[in-house]
């Protein structure tokens, strides 16, 4: 199936072709609908509590109160903490989410703090009074008290890394760039970043791009306006978030000399 293909732009809400002369040609796709917070958070607190119910199971096997014979100890205690494991992981997906849709204002910096980080404290109770019970529980034989204790650090720093929140944004930053921006705007497969235009000089070719409102970019963890569609339109951004934000001094001093990074200590 080498054929050439005729490049074809299809609008996803009109399904009616888009004039073909464009350079950057590419398909696009509507945005998912934004979905409901609330039912995500209650999704996500659910999992958590799953998730620290297999922790528990986890030790009463650990404490051979629970044991099914038909297995190796150690085996069962691996089981429950991957499934541990899986309900955090899945748990600390809906709540970010959830975080996306209906960010927490900065108003209030602990709430904004404990919302952004609701993942990473559940994955520390998921794992870390395991690994204490285990470590001082005088009974259990060195080999088990190792293996498991090994699974669950593991499983902790897989379950803290893919819950943190690393792309965070508040409620005032999301309302700031629903009011600058009017229209659509268009965001690629990967990344934090939306553009106002199609055709950013940021798109690379062929990229499959998603169109949507902002409310829409931002639920899709595009959290970030271009800095490049931000100057083309003049858009203030004061208040919201930029992918330009840090480094826009950066780039106006591209011309610094060199050698200055060569002063680094070695
Ligand atoms: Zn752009």
């Amino acid at each position: 199936m080498a054929e050439t293909k005729k490049k074809k732009i299809v609008s996803a809400s009109t399904g009616k072709e888009v004039s073909g002369a464009r350079k950057k040609a590419t398909v696009k796709k509507q945005a998912a609908p934004v979905g409901n917070a609330t039912g995500l958070r209650v999704g996500a607190i659910l999992l958590w509590v799953v998730a620290l119910a297999f922790e528990v199971v986890a030790v009463l096997i650990f404490n051979k109160t629970i044991n099914l014979t038909f297995m190796p100890q150690i085996a069962q205690i691996i089981i429950a903490l991957v499934l541990d494991l899986i309900c955090v992981i899945i748990g600390s997906t809906l709540w970010k989410k959830a975080n996306h849709i209906k960010p927490a204002s900065k108003k209030n910096p602990f709430l904004f703090w404990l919302w952004n980080n609701m993942g990473v404290i559940v994955s520390t109770l998921a794992f870390v009074p395991f690994v204490i019970l285990a470590l001082t529980n005088k009974e259990a034989d060195k080999k088990t008290k190792t293996i498991a204790t090994v699974v669950a650090v593991i499983a902790l720093a897989i379950a803290g890394l893919s819950s943190a929140e690393w792309n965070p944004i508040s409620e005032e930053e999301q309302q700031a760039a629903m009011t600058e921006i009017e229209g659509d705007v268009f965001w690629a497969p990967s990344g934090k970043v939306y553009h106002m235009d199609e055709d950013c000089q940021a798109f690379t070719n062929s990229e499959e791009l998603t169109v949507g409102t902002v409310e829409e970019a931002i639920a899709a963890g595009r959290t970030r306006l271009c800095s490049f569609c931000a100057k083309r339109h003049d858009v203030n951004t004061d208040g919201l978030l930029t992918d330009g934000n840090e480094d826009e001094a950066a780039l106006e001093d591209e011309t610094v000399d060199e050698t200055e990074e060569e002063t680094t200590e070695e």
